[in-house]
């Protein structure tokens, strides 16, 4: 990633340079048609490096694009509307579940229509997202974002920077008073000298006041417990929402196609990608839920929750990243092999090709930075508690798996164990 463009974000409109062409990142807000995605990812093989990826919030990325290549009149050829700035995230299952179905869609469209107009106020920080969640089951309350937004009950409650647990409640609007109040918030955002949400939080009293014949105050909804995005949801219309993971993030746009042809020939309609590098096939008849399955299976995606690729979080790494000194996805399959029961557990480990932590930026249990940095409960960037090589960490991993005692949960973070691990030291001393 250049300088130039380092502290934005890749669009549709706007690709990054990377290590193999250029990278463009898209949000829908709403599911995609079968046929388009079959054609987004034809779109993928005939320009890019003919992989798709989903990205830890939900969003497709685009791989190994020439430098010139109008992806924009792409999009628009297969119907897919492109309004990617400010960014805005939304719950996957808005306006295809019931509840507050119309409610939701409709402050969706005014959230839109408000942030079409700022679309080029370049005074706004390249990185503020907007988020819109509702009271279906595949929520949004652990994505963080900058404003958020939560249909419930017929009202909506707004809230500033964080996740739904930290971010900073403002109180509850009605439908009629997310156009201004957005319009003012973008306002302030972009002539106050703060950027994000949380600099807004700073002068709350003056918010507050702006937003006044807006704002009602009230408690904010209830936090939620994490939505598990590889399953079954059932949907109003008797049809079903089946959840996929992408293996490592990122699949074969062959077969991403194969898999949403094979939805559609068995009644689905749309799909629908997710915070959790995952796909939501929606509107599949339960009773063919088991035929998808299968077919998902044989082309790679992961089918069950305990799955431990899921637990692998990976960067794109070498070759693909220019920044890299690690070659993240060969080794993925590798540390999913071998750290079989502890990533089943949902105990993650962080492959990072360098210490920008792209795929995941906070700690994590166990994190891996190239080319040889060991990090505990740590992000990419923070000091390692040991060096290792790659071989030496599989190993040793390897050995730590089938540990029993680390396997009964002896240990809030049982990586912590590799510390003790005596080839390991061993290796080091040898150095
Ligand atoms: S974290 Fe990975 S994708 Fe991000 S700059 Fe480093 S190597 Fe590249």
């Amino acid at each position: 990633v250049t300088s130039l463009r380092r502290g934005t974000c890749p669009g549709i409109q706007e690709p990054f340079p990377t290590g193999d062409g250029w990278l463009a990142r898209w949000t829908p807000h709403r599911s995609i048609p079968l046929e388009a995605f079959a054609g987004l990812c034809d779109v993928s093989e005939r320009l890019g490096n003919g992989v798709l990826e989903v990205t830890q919030r939900g969003s497709i990325q685009i791989r190994g694009l020439p430098e010139r290549c109008d992806l924009t009149a792409e999009m628009h050829a297969l119907g897919l509307p492109v309004q990617e700035f400010p960014a805005f995230i939304s719950a996957p299952l808005i306006g295809v579940e019931g509840g507050d179905s119309a409610f939701a869609p409709q402050t969706r469209n005014k959230l839109l229509a408000c942030l079409a107009e700022f679309s080029g106020a370049t005074k706004l920080d390249r990185k503020l997202s907007v988020l819109l969640d509702d009271e279906s089951a595949l929520h949004l309350d652990h994505v963080r974002a900058d404003l958020r937004f939560r249909c419930s009950d017929q009202r909506v409650h707004l809230a500033l920077g964080g996740d739904a647990v930290t971010a900073t409640s403002l109180g509850w609007l009605l439908i009629d008073g997310v156009t201004p109040v957005l319009m003012r918030l973008l306002g302030l955002l972009s002539v106050s000298g703060a950027t994000r949400g949380r600099d807004l939080i700073s002068d709350l009293r003056a918010v507050q006041i702006e937003l006044a014949p807006w704002l009602s105050p009230g408690a904010p909804p209830a936090s939620r417990p994490l939505p598990e995005r590889i399953g079954l949801h059932a949907l109003t219309d008797g049809s079903v929402v089946r959840g996929l993971g992408l293996a490592f993030g990122f699949s074969a746009a062959a077969n991403l196609r194969q898999l949403s042809h094979e939805a559609a020939r068995l009644g689905a309609h749309s799909l629908r990608p997710a915070p959790d590098r995952t796909i939501q096939i929606v509107g599949l008849p339960e009773k063919a839920d088991p035929t998808l399955l299968a077919t998902a299976a044989v082309l790679n995606f992961i089918t069950l929750p305990a799955d431990p690729r899921r637990y692998v979080i990976a960067c794109a790494g070498a070759p693909v990243c220019s920044s890299a000194c690690l070659a993240t996805r060969a080794l993925a399959p590798r540390i999913a092999e071998a750290a079989q029961h502890l990533l089943s557990t949902g105990t993650p480990i962080h492959l990072s090709g360098c210490s920008k932590g792209c795929a995941l930026p906070r700690a994590a249990p166990l994190t891996f930075a190239g080319p040889d940095a060991l990090i505990l409960d740590g992000a990419a960037d923070a000091p390692p508690a040991r060096r290792a090589s790659v071989e030496e960490l599989i190993t040793q991993l390897r050995e730590l798996d089938q540990s029993r005692a680390v396997r009964a949960g002896a240990e809030a973070n049982p990586y912590r164990a590799l510390l003790r691990s005596r080839s390991l030291q061993s290796a080091q001393m040898e150095r």
